[in-house]
């Protein structure tokens, strides 16, 4: 049986790319250091901070919430968990059982915005209604329901649990198409814009899938193992991040140059044309004075709801312990 290049204990993971083998425990800390290192270089997160982590129920929130839950000490800063139920079935019913569970074990607070509760339908009924695909409406959505949520609890950022797959995937597929706005969004952190939006962090950038899989698992972490309904096996993004696999298996260790490259490198990438204002409606962020959440729900419900949603956040907050 093969053994921890650290300790010679039985090893459980081999990271080719660092050319170690680890046991569980240097496992662990290999993978909380990473997300440590990645926390100080781009400054995601600063002293008395207030962070609201961003959780599916799934591997990868579990493991932000779990190596965050961690950090937290030594950086000192706040925590709170949010969970958006999209109303996508079962599936969503799984999703904010296993978010429950979660925020349960590692004793954190946990605030649930559900989508058929705010706006009368779930993400499925809102895209047919819209006529539009399921993730860019879910996409729309979500951001607004987190930032809103931020501003409304005055947090100081927003994690997600973005990975280093995700990310290359998002990454090769802006240069393909050459919509290189898109690279700029990658980076780790984007700053907060007073009253408009809050910064937006991804602490597990640099976090292999499979090494975020392996971290939730280890540890012990409740997570739901489906994927979405409304993903497909057939789109660019799946096939792009086989590809970025397969040439991981060959070059290990391709995945973390291009991201830590992205990371390094996505301010040099052009921005948008146009200066963020105020919604007319809902007063956070947009570009040309109507925010696509409030163009949405103008479409699909009549209104723009942006401001009754943010309201409805307003007291759910004030009546929980966040
Ligand atoms: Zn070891
Ligand atoms: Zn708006």
């Amino acid at each position: 049986m093969a053994k921890c290049s650290l300790c010679g204990a039985p090893a459980v993971a081999e990271v080719r790319y660092a050319r170690l083998r680890l046991c569980r425990e240097h496992f662990l800390e290999f993978v909380e250091r990473k997300v440590e290192r990645a926390v100080r270089e781009h400054h995601m997160i600063r002293r008395g901070e207030k962070v609201v982590a961003a959780i599916s129920g799934g591997k990868d929130s579990a493991t932000l919430a779990g190596v965050l839950a961690r950090l937290r000490e030594r950086l000192g800063f706040g925590l709170v968990l949010a969970h958006i139920d999209l109303g996508i079935g079962e599936y969503s019913v799984r999703s904010r059982r296993a978010s429950e569970r979660l925020a349960d074990e590692l004793g954190l607070p946990l605030l649930v915005l559900s989508v058929e509760e705010l706006l009368g339908d779930g993400v499925p009924r809102l895209a047919m209604k819209a006529r539009r695909p399921a993730c860019s409406v879910c996409g729309i959505v979500k951001r607004y329901l987190l930032n809103a949520l931020a501003i409304e609890a005055r947090a100081d950022r927003v994690a997600t649990g973005h990975n280093a797959d995700d990310i290359a995937a998002y990454a090769l597929k802006a240069f393909l198409t050459q919509n290189l706005e898109d690279l700029r969004k990658q980076k780790p952190a984007t700053p907060s814009i007073e009253g408009l939006a809050v910064s937006r962090v991804k602490p597990l950038y640099s976090v292999y899938e499979k090494e975020s899989y392996l971290y939730a698992l280890l540890r012990g972490l409740p997570f739901y193992h489906e994927e979405c309904p409304h993903a497909r096996l057939t789109s660019l993004d799946f096939h792009l991040k086989e590809m970025i696999n397969k040439l991981e298996s060959r070059h290990p260790g391709i995945k973390l140059q291009l991201v830590r490259g992205l990371a390094r490198n996505a301010d040099r990438y052009p921005g948008e044309d146009w200066e963020p204002v105020p919604c007319r409606h809902c007063g956070l962020i947009s570009y040309g004075g109507e925010c696509s959440f409030c163009r949405l729900t103008s479409r699909v419900k009549g209104e723009p709801l942006g401001g009754k949603v943010r309201g409805k956040i307003r007291s759910l907050i004030e009546g929980s312990h966040i």
